[in-house]
């Protein structure tokens, strides 16, 4: 029933699986509508407790599909960009966000763009030892990052500048030295770490855990996490419009994706 996603269910654990792994997991509309399907069926399964977000391959994912955005959305107005990145880009994410349950993420290879994205969606994070995390579209697109401006608040700001002001990689460690992953373990070991780390959540009452997770969303709440994010988004708009923005496409998204593709080889 799915086609670039999966579910595997395991207890009271639910494992959705990004299932793309030819493309780098790379994100089409597909993907999105789907994952976003399989979180809301898992939200709605009272047998499921907590939630994984994992990936096929040897990538996490390496962001947004942008061959299919040149195919389909090259020439789109303001206005249609904005319907479309609004609903799967914004929305979608925030929909992980707010999911009631708690949700982790299992991360191996690069975790890119987008990928950073939608992974640091989920409430908690296992790296394997071969991830790595970037948000390079400042320089290889000349847009103003992605979407969800979700860098500052799970990497703080020193590193989320770092990270977007040179379009580097950040590894594993240290992911897990800012406390953006949980923690660290080797690939041979990630799918099981992530998963005895889920049943250990799992092991709490369902109605606790999702008090729990609300009172400590708010807490990103009452800082203006919302605020600042629903601002970013427009911003971000506003990137997809500039003359440097332009100048990108005039050239050809070839360049631009030829080193995306090397940001994953
Ligand atoms: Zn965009």
């Amino acid at each position: 029933m799915y086609e670039f996603v999966e579910i595997e269910r395991v207890d009271a654990v639910g494992r959705i699986w990004l299932n793309r792994p030819d493309a780098r997991n790379a994100q089409n509309s597909a993907m999105l509508d789907e994952l976003d399907a399989a979180f809301r069926e898992l939200k709605e399964d009272a047998g499921v407790r907590v939630i994984i977000l994992a990936a096929r391959g040897p990538h996490f994912s390496a962001g947004h599909d942008l061959r299919e955005g040149a195919a389909r959305r090259g020439d789109f107005s303001v206005e249609e960009r904005w319907v479309f990145e609004e609903k799967r880009y914004f929305e979608y994410s925030m929909n992980i966000w707010d999911c009631p349950k708690p949700t982790i993420a299992q991360v191996q290879g690069g975790c890119i763009a987008a990928g950073f994205m939608v992974a640091n969606m989920c409430d908690l994070m296992v790296a394997s030892e071969s991830a790595y995390f970037s948000d390079p579209v400042c320089h290889t697109l000349s847009a103003a990052a992605v979407e969800v401006l979700i860098h500052p608040w799970v990497l703080g700001l020193r590193k989320a500048k770092e990270m977007l002001f040179t379009g580097g990689r950040l590894t594993a460690a240290e992911a897990l030295a800012a406390g953006m992953a949980n923690k660290v373990v080797p690939d041979a070991e990630l799918a099981d770490a992530t998963m005895a780390l889920a049943q250990q959540v799992a092991k709490a009452k369902p109605f606790a855990l999702q008090l729990t997770k609300r009172s400590l969303n708010r807490s990103f709440d009452a800082q203006g996490f919302r605020n600042a994010l629903n601002a970013h988004f427009d911003t971000h708009q506003l990137s997809h419009r500039t003359e440097e923005y332009m100048a990108v496409r005039r050239a050809g998204l070839d360049g631009a994706l030829r080193k995306e593709a090397d940001k994953t080889a």
